[in-house]
C-alpha cells in the first residue's frame, strides 16, 4: 500500500525554487533512503513533506488523502513525524523532551509508551530527570529518536541522523532503527553515511532539486551516479 505519494512537487525558499517536479512514493513498511550531494535538496524535500515549507506545485498524498495544503501540526496528527538534525531541547529533561514528542497524547498514554521506549534506549532510562544538555552526542540523538517514536508515527522522516556522530554512535543509531523497522516502522531517511544504506529497501538520488534516479538498494549500489554522489568516487 502506498503511504506517501508525491507527484510533481515543487518548493523552495520564497522566490528561490529548489525542488522541480519531484515524483516519489513510500509504501507502508518500507525504508526509503534519499541520497544526494550537499545542497541537492534533501532537507528541503523533507521539510516540504512535513509542511514547514510550502508545496508550491504538485501534490502530496498521505494515507490516501491530500495533505499538501495542511499545516505541519495536522500532518503530524495524521501520522507523519519529522526528526530534524537538531532534534531535542537541551534545556528540558529527557522525560520532558519525550512528553513533548507526544504532546497530543494523554499523560497516561505517554507514560505507557515511555516505558517501552526506555526498554529500547536503556542509556536514557537512568537519566529521565537529567537535562538533555548533559547527554553525549550519541545519547542526544537517541533521545531525538525516542522523542519522535513516542508519537508512534505511521511515517518517520529523518534528516541526516548520523550528523555530528562518532562512528560508534552511528552504529547504535542504525541498530535502533533496525529494531524500529522490524516493529513495522515506515521510514524516509536523508543520509550521506553509507552505514544507513543496508537499512533501505529502495532509494532516490536527488540532484539539483530533481530525482536523478530511483531504484532498489541493489540497483542504487550498482549505479555510477550514486557512487559519484554518495561515495564520492
Ligand atoms: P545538505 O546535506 O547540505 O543538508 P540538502 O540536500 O539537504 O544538503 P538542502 O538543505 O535542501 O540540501 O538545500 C537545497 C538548496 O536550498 C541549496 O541551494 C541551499 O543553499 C538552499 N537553501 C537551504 N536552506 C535555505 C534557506 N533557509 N533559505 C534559502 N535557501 C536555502
Amino acid at each position: 500500500m502506498t503511504l506517501l505519494a508525491l507527484k510533481g512537487v515543487e518548493s523552495g525558499y520564497g522566490p528561490m525554487q529548489v525542488l522541480w517536479g519531484i515524483d516519489l512514493a513510500v509504501n507502508a513498511g518500507e525504508t526509503v533512503i534519499l541520497l544526494g550531494a550537499n545542497s541537492a535538496g534533501k532537507t528541503t524535500l523533507l521539510r516540504t513533506i512535513i509542511g514547514l515549507l510550502p508545496c508550491t506545485g504538485g501534490t502530496i498524498t498521505f494515507d490516501g488523502e491530500p495533505v499538501g495544503a495542511l499545516p505541519p501540526d495536522q500532518r503530524i496528527r495524521r501520522g507523519i513525524a519529522f526528526m530534524s538534525e537538531l532534534g531535542v531541547f537541551p534545556g528540558l529533561t529527557i522525560e520532558e523532551n519525550i512528553r513533548l514528542g507526544g504532546y497530543f497524547l494523554s499523560a497516561a498514554e505517554v507514560r505507557r509508551r515511555s516505558a517501552r521506549l526506555y526498554d529500547l534506549f536503556p542509556a536514557l532510562a537512568g537519566k529521565r530527570r537529567d537535562l538533555a544538555s548533559s547527554l553525549s552526542g550519541g545519547q542526544r540523538k537517541m533521545l531525538g529518536i525516542a522523542k519522535v517514536l513516542v508519537s508512534e508515527p505511521k511515517l518517520l522522516l529523518m534528516d541526516e541522523p548520523s550528523s555530528g556522530l562518532a562512528p560508534v554512535f552511528v552504529k547504535q543509531v542504525v541498530d535502533v532503527l533496525k529494531t524500529a523497522i522490524t516493529g513495522g516502522m515506515t521510514l524516509l531517511i536523508a543520509e550521506q553515511n553509507v552505514a544507513f544504506l543496508p537499512l533501505a529497501d529502495r532509494g532516490y538520488l536527488i540532484d539539483g532539486g530533481r530525482v536523478r534516479l530511483s531504484g532498489t538498494r541493489a540497483e542504487l549500489e550498482a549505479s555510477d551516479a550514486v557512487h559519484e554522489a554518495y561515495f564520492g568516487l
